[in-house]
């Protein structure tokens, strides 16, 4: 692993969120002033290659890179984009059950509005 994949690691693990290629070429910029956007994007897509991150295409904007491929569902805002992880293994049970074997992968986004969005609406 090169210095520049572990530092591009590090940093979406320590980061709560989903990022955009271009966020963790900011955050990445911080700590190694010399680092390329094209060398995090090769990473970026070497990394999902190899199955340790997971690349999330939006509804709007550009994509996001989820920190792990475990398969887990996100909860979208359509109001201001945020995006959040829910956990759904007692769905995928449910469904697994109903088609009668094992659900190899998912893609799972559930559009709504989040508290700050649904506050604004309100007012
Ligand atoms: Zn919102
Ligand atoms: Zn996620």
């Amino acid at each position: 692993m090169t210095r520049q994949r572990a530092l591009i690691f590090e940093i979406m693990q320590n980061h709560p969120g989903h990022l955009t290629a271009d966020e963790i070429f900011a955050l990445a910029k911080q700590r190694m002033p010399n680092i390329a956007r094209g060398t995090v994007y090769r990473n970026l897509k070497l990394m999902e290659q190899a199955n340790e991150i997971a690349r999330l295409e939006m509804p709007a904007g550009p994509d996001r890179f989820d920190k792990t491929s475990v398969p887990h569902g996100h909860l979208y805002c359509d109001g201001c984009g945020e995006l959040q992880d829910i956990p759904v293994v007692g769905l995928m049970r449910e469904l697994e059950t109903a088609i009668g074997t094992q659900v190899r992968s998912y893609q799972l986004t559930i559009h709504y509005l989040c508290p700050a969005c649904r506050r604004k609406q309100a007012q």
